[in-house]
């Protein structure tokens, strides 16, 4: 095999807010919603923190998505979601939601109720799913995938979590509109971890926690590794005890057209899905009571 070499070490950009609940390093940086990152379109990274206890549950109100997948994975914490689609549930630790936006919906994401009653620490990480431009209009969807439904693999001194895709025979739960891979890893000190990947597909790797090393460059949380296209492995070696979101897929190849909530393939398509929302078309959050 082949390993891939170092193409840019992102350090940690800096942190914003996303409503009054997440507080999250965009960790794709300047890479979001362009080619070198496809199929994925961004990631946003919220390390715990710790939130004191409220009557009103932190997070973020009714928003629109169209034309791709949201997906929440959440490492401490409750987190509740629901949709103009009719969906909605809690997810916790070790537990991820995958979101089809698709044609358009409206949601809401907050700590749950009894989260923001508690107070306490609050992790997750959302990742941007692009769809292929065909699937741009397929139905809103969502899938719970709890964690005692995501294979755990022993690499020796790392475990790794195939949340999508597949790690050898191990079948991930998500459904996905393209080929990708997304494997949560926890790993100690001293793990040497090599992974396959796809000849041609992307990769990217998100550090959470610890630091690992890569061809002698060191990178600690929160950033982002990315690596040139030849080759079919990539080596992290761990320095301090790490988690990590590696991310890899076959690139859509498909122009991609971004703004705000929206992501389709040309302006005309983004104007049509600012026009529909403002006429109501992606629906509504009245019919449910909170
Ligand atoms: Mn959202």
């Amino acid at each position: 095999m082949a390993t891939r070499k170092l193409a840019s070490v992102l350090p940690s950009p800096q942190p914003h807010w996303v409503g009054d609940g997440f507080h999250v390093f965009p960790l794709f940086a300047d890479l979001a919603f362009g080619q070198a990152v496809s199929p994925f379109l961004m990631l946003d990274y919220a390390a715990p923190h710790e939130f004191r206890p409220s009557a009103k549950p932190p997070g973020v109100g009714a928003h629109p998505h169209r034309g791709f997948e949201t997906v929440t994975l959440v490492y401490d914490g409750e987190i509740e979601h629901r949709d103009s689609a009719g969906n909605n549930g809690t997810i916790g630790p070790g537990d991820v939601q995958w979101m089809t936006a698709g044609s358009g919906l409206l949601h809401e994401e907050f700590h749950s109720r009894e989260q923001a009653k508690r107070g306490g620490k609050v992790s997750m990480a959302q990742l941007w799913v692009n769809l292929p431009a065909s699937d741009k209009s397929a139905a809103p969807h969502y899938q719970t995938i709890l964690k005692g439904d995501i294979p755990v693999v022993d690499l020796g001194g790392a475990t790794l979590r195939v949340v999508a895709g597949a790690f050898g025979e191990a079948k991930g739960p998500a459904r996905t509109f393209s080929p990708l891979h997304v494997w949560d890893v926890s790993a100690t000190a001293g793990a040497v971890i090599d992974l396959p990947i796809a000849t041609g597909d992307n990769v990217l790797v998100a550090l959470f926690a610890g630091s690992v090393s890569v061809e002698g460059r060191e990178i600690a949380q929160a950033g982002l590794l990315t690596f040139d296209t030849p080759g079919d492995m990539i080596s992290l070696k761990v320095t301090r005890d790490a988690k990590l979101l590696v991310l890899t897929g076959t690139p859509l190849g498909e122009p991609i057209a971004h703004y705000g909530p929206f992501v389709m393939n040309t302006d005309a398509e983004i104007r049509a899905a600012i026009d529909d929302f403002r006429r109501g078309k992606m629906g509504n959050l009245d019919a449910f009571a909170s």
